[in-house]
């Protein structure tokens, strides 16, 4: 088989794996079109504070693709992308070897900021790419220890409750607020949470370096010890920025609202890794995002005009609690409790069925 496709998706995040459900449905393009991951599972974000409390099950949390994409007509290509020149419409794998394609999708997600590190004596683990996350976490699991999680966001304050009895000492390290951006209670309800749990939460301690075994605010050490985890906020690819591709400050790329790069329109990109107006990075509107990025996949193949996303609103929050309940935020509504946590156990359940393809 040769290198040249009709469509290239790149990255089997939630918009993409969106695509291919619809394609399975019967709704697939024409054309040669391939899917890379640098693995054959497409892990689900929402279940893996579960996985990691001991509720489930890694192959309950991860979608395998090789069915998925078979059963859409898709090839995968188990590869990592470290360059793209996009005017080339043209990526570059790890073992050197290029694809080209006439249209080309990113679902790419992105990866936890991390601080400056100096002489570090610290063991860190970045919590995505969540293949490497899963490894380094069981690695740890055979000797615990103290551990700090870095990030008092979504995915910061689940990943603590979801571990906090595994480990003899966690502290969570919060640059802003825990849960800002979130209603005032929805925090009230984590912090209380998180302190039942024997976590000890610091907030406003924007942790820029590293230095031996100190993670250092400023000038200020702020925590010594061993075992990291990364749960800041979302970076982008490097290897984006260098792409050609018109990216913001940040190095995400920059789409309109059909999802087309700004600067390139045979490229398309959506979730973590694009960055458009009034679209927060979260797994929700990567998976908004799904059909419209199908629309305009299959529209862009035929010659067809293309659709509009348009960002929610509002969008709902449902977060582990660690023992199984949840905390919801809704349209600045919260709740907590075991229902709720039944209720996120099913969402999540289907999403993953939702996404198996024929064995
Ligand atoms: C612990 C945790 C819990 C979370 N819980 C929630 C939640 O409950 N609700 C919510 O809305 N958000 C949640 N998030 C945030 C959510 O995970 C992200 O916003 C979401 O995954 C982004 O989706 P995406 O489609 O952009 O990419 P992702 O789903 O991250 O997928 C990106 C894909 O690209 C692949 N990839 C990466 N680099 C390359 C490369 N070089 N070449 C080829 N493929 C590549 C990866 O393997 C991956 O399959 C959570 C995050 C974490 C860390």
């Amino acid at each position: 088989m040769n290198g040249q496709f009709d469509l290239l998706l790149a990255g089997a995040g939630h918009a993409h794996l969106g695509v291919l459900r619809l394609w399975m449905s019967g709704q697939r393009p024409k054309g040669r079109i391939g899917l890379i991951s640098p693995g054959p599972y497409a892990w689900y974000s929402g279940m893996l504070p579960g996985l990691l409390a001991g509720r489930y099950r890694a192959e309950q949390c991860r979608i395998p693709l090789q069915a998925l994409c078979a059963t859409a007509g898709v090839e995968l290509l188990q590869e990592q992308v470290e360059r793209l020149d996009s005017s080339a419409r043209c990526v570059e794998l790890a073992d050197g070897k290029q694809y080209s394609a006439t249209w080309l999708s990113l679902n790419l997600g992105s990866i936890p900021k991390a601080p400056q590190v100096g002489e570090s004596l610290l063991d860190i683990l970045p919590v995505k790419p969540f293949d490497s996350f899963l490894q380094g976490w069981q690695r740890w699991q055979q000797a615990p220890q103290a551990l700090a999680i870095l990030g008092g966001g979504a995915a910061g304050v689940e990943l603590a409750l979801a571990v906090a009895s595994q480990v003899p000492q966690l502290t969570l390290l919060s640059s802003a607020r825990v849960l800002a951006g979130h209603p005032r209670a929805l925090r009230q309800r984590a912090l209380r949470h998180l302190a039942d749990a024997g976590v000890r939460v610091e907030e406003g301690v924007a942790v820029d370096s590293i230095h031996g075994d100190a993670l250092v605010s400023g000038d200020r050490l702020v925590w010594c010890g061993t075992r990291v985890i990364l749960a800041t906020g979302a970076s982008a690819l490097p290897w984006l920025a260098l792409s050609g591709l018109d990216c913001d400050e940040r190095g995400f790329v920059r789409v309109g609202q059909t999802l087309q790069s700004l600067s390139h329109p045979h490229v398309f990109a959506a979730g973590d890794c694009a960055s458009l107006t009034a679209t927060p990075r979260s797994g929700v509107y990567a998976v908004r995002q799904g059909p419209v990025l199908a629309a305009n996949l299959g529209a862009a193949l035929s010659g067809q005009p293309l659709t509009r996303f348009q960002p929610q609103r509002r969008a709902l929050a449902l977060l582990a609690d660690g023992q199984g309940g949840a905390l919801l935020s809704w349209s600045g509504m919260t709740a907590e409790g075991a229902l709720l946590g039944r209720w996120k156990d099913r969402l999540d359940r289907r999403f993953i069925a939702r996404h198996h393809g024929a064995p």
